[in-house]
C-alpha cells in the first residue's frame, strides 16, 4: 500500500498544502499533478498588474522551482488526471498512467462559465482564468481598440479597469441592475460604477440577453436592442467547481465537493481544498462556496494538518480584494440582504467603509482605500462585535477605540 500524498491541481491551495504538510514534518514522498504548463501561481495579479504588462510571469510563482526540490515533490505539469479509483486508491492520467496513492487532496479549483449560443467561441471571444488566456489577449490589447466586457463582477471590472488606463474604448454590460451585485453593497457597487464611468467606461446594467455578432470573428456585441461594434469581447460570468472527478468517482458533492471543517471528503482518504469545495463555517452558520485566495490557502492548511494527524479545524472570517485604478477594495465577513449598513467616511474622499450590521453586531466590511477599518473591521466580525452604529459611523472615534 502506498503512502503518497497525492495532489490533484497545481494551484493556490495545492502549494499551501505542500508548504504546510512539509512545515508539519509529513515525510510520505508526495505527487502534485497539474494539468497547465506552470508551478502553482496567483490569479489574482491576471486580471490587474499582469494583464496591464506590469509584472513578469516569473513573478507570478507562488514559491520558486527550487521551494519544491527542498520539499522533494515530484512534480507532473502538463497532465490531466481523468478518473479516481477510490478502491484500488490510484489516479489516472490522461497518459493512461495510474499514479497510486495513500491520501489524496483535490486542488481542481474552478473553471469559467462559458457563453453558449451561436458564435460564442468566434476569434476575438476570450475568457480570463489563466496565463494563457492573458497571453492571447495581451496582442489586442491596443489603445483605441473597442473593448466589450460581459459581466460587472470583479473580474470584468478590473479588466474595465486595465483596458481604460491603456487607453481602450471600454463598455461594460451587466445582466443585473447594478455591478457588483452578487458580492458587494448598493454603496460599493454605485461608487465603482462612477468611478468607471469618470475613467470614460460606458456602463450598461439591466442589459438583458447577450448575443455575439460576426462573420469569421467578432464584430459586435448585441444587447437587447443594442449593437456594440467590437474587436475583443472578454466574458467573466462567474465560474463553477471543478467536482466531476470527485462526482465521478462517488464523493458527495452539491455545487462543490462537500468537505467537513477539516477539509475532508465523504471518503477517509481524500480531502479537498479551494474554489472546488463547499465547506461548513462555524463563524457564518453556514455552508460556503468561497472563491478566494484565503480559502484556498487556509483550507489548504486545514487539509495537510488534517493529513498530519493533528486536525486545526478551518473557522475563519472569509476576506477579498479587489484593485481598480488607484482603488484597494477590501471586504471581510459576508452580509445578508437584511442586514443594517452604516457609512464611515466619505465616498467623495474616495476612503471609506461600510459596515453591515446583523441584530447590532457586525458581520461584514467592505472598505476602500481603508486600511484600519479593514484591519479592525476583521476583528470586530470574528469577534462578533456589538458597536453602536453611531460610534462605527463617526471618523473621531479611531478604529482602535472599536475593538
Ligand atoms: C482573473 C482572476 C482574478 C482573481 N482575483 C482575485 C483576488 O483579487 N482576490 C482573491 O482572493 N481571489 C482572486 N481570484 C480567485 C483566486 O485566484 C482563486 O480563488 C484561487 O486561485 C483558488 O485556488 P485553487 O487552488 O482552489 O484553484 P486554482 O488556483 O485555480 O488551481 C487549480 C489548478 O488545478 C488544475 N486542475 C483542475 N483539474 C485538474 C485535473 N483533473 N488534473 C490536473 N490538474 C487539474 C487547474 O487547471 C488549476 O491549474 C481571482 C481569480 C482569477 C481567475
Amino acid at each position: 500500500m502506498s503512502d503518497r500524498i497525492v495532489i490533484v491541481g497545481a494551484g493556490q491551495a495545492a502549494a499551501q498544502a505542500v508548504q504546510t504538510l512539509r512545515a508539519e514534518n509529513v515525510a510520505a514522498p508526495i505527487t502534485m499533478i497539474g494539468d497547465e504548463a506552470y508551478l502553482p501561481y496567483q490569479r489574482p495579479p491576471l486580471s490587474k498588474k499582469f494583464l496591464a504588462g506590469e509584472l513578469e510571469a516569473e513573478r507570478l510563482l507562488i514559491r520558486p522551482v527550487e521551494f519544491y526540490k527542498e520539499a522533494a515533490v515530484e512534480i507532473r505539469l502538463g497532465q490531466k488526471v481523468v478518473a479516481l479509483d477510490r478502491k484500488a486508491k490510484a489516479v489516472r492520467l490522461g497518459s493512461g498512467e495510474v499514479i497510486p496513492y495513500g491520501k489524496l487532496l483535490l486542488a481542481t479549483g474552478s473553471r469559467v462559465r462559458r457563453l453558449g449560443g451561436p458564435n460564442a467561441e468566434l476569434p476575438g471571444v476570450f475568457y480570463l482564468r489563466d496565463i494563457a488566456d492573458v497571453d492571447a489577449i495581451r496582442p489586442h490589447f491596443k489603445p483605441g481598440a473597442r473593448l466589450t466586457v460581459i459581466g460587472g463582477g470583479y473580474v470584468g471590472l478590473e479588466v474595465a479597469a486595465v483596458a481604460a488606463k491603456s487607453g481602450l474604448e471600454v463598455t461594460v454590460l451587466e445582466i443585473a441592475d447594478r455591478v457588483l451585485a452578487r458580492v458587494a453593497s448598493p454603496e460599493i457597487s454605485s461608487f465603482f460604477e462612477a468611478e468607471h464611468k469618470k475613467a470614460g467606461v460606458a456602463i450598461r446594467t439591466r442589459c438583458g440577453a447577450v448575443s455575439i455578432e460576426g462573420k469569421g470573428k467578432l464584430e459586435a456585441v448585441r444587447a437587447g436592442d443594442d449593437r456594440i461594434n467590437a474587436d475583443l469581447l472578454i466574458v467573466g460570468i462567474g465560474i463553477l467547481p471543478n467536482m466531476e472527478l470527485a462526482a465521478d468517482a462517488g464523493l458527495a458533492c452539491d455545487n462543490g465537493i462537500l468537505v467537513d471543517e477539516n477539509a475532508r471528503t465523504s471518503d477517509p482518504d481524500i480531502l479537498a481544498a479551494g474554489d472546488c469545495t463547499t465547506h461548513p463555517n462555524p463563524l457564518m452558520n453556514r455552508r460556503l462556496r468561497l472563491e478566494s485566495v484565503q480559502n484556498a490557502i487556509d483550507q489548504a492548511k486545514a487539509a495537510a494538518h488534517a493529513m498530519a494527524g493533528r486536525p486545526r479545524p478551518y473557522a475563519e472570517v472569509p476576506w477579498f480584494w479587489s484593485d481598480q485604478y488607484d482603488l484597494k477594495l477590501q471586504s471581510a465577513g459576508l452580509s445578508e440582504p437584511g442586514d443594517a449598513r452604516v457609512l464611515r467616511g466619505e465616498m467623495s474622499a474616495r476612503k471609506f467603509a461600510v459596515f453591515h450590521l446583523r441584530d447590532g453586531v457586525v458581520v461584514a466590511v467592505e472598505c476602500v482605500n481603508a486600511a484600519p477599518e479593514y484591519m479592525i473591521g476583521r476583528q470586530l466580525i470574528a469577534k462578533k462585535a456589538r458597536i453602536a452604529p453611531e460610534r462605527l459611523a463617526d471618523v473621531n472615534t479611531p478604529m482602535k477605540a472599536l475593538i
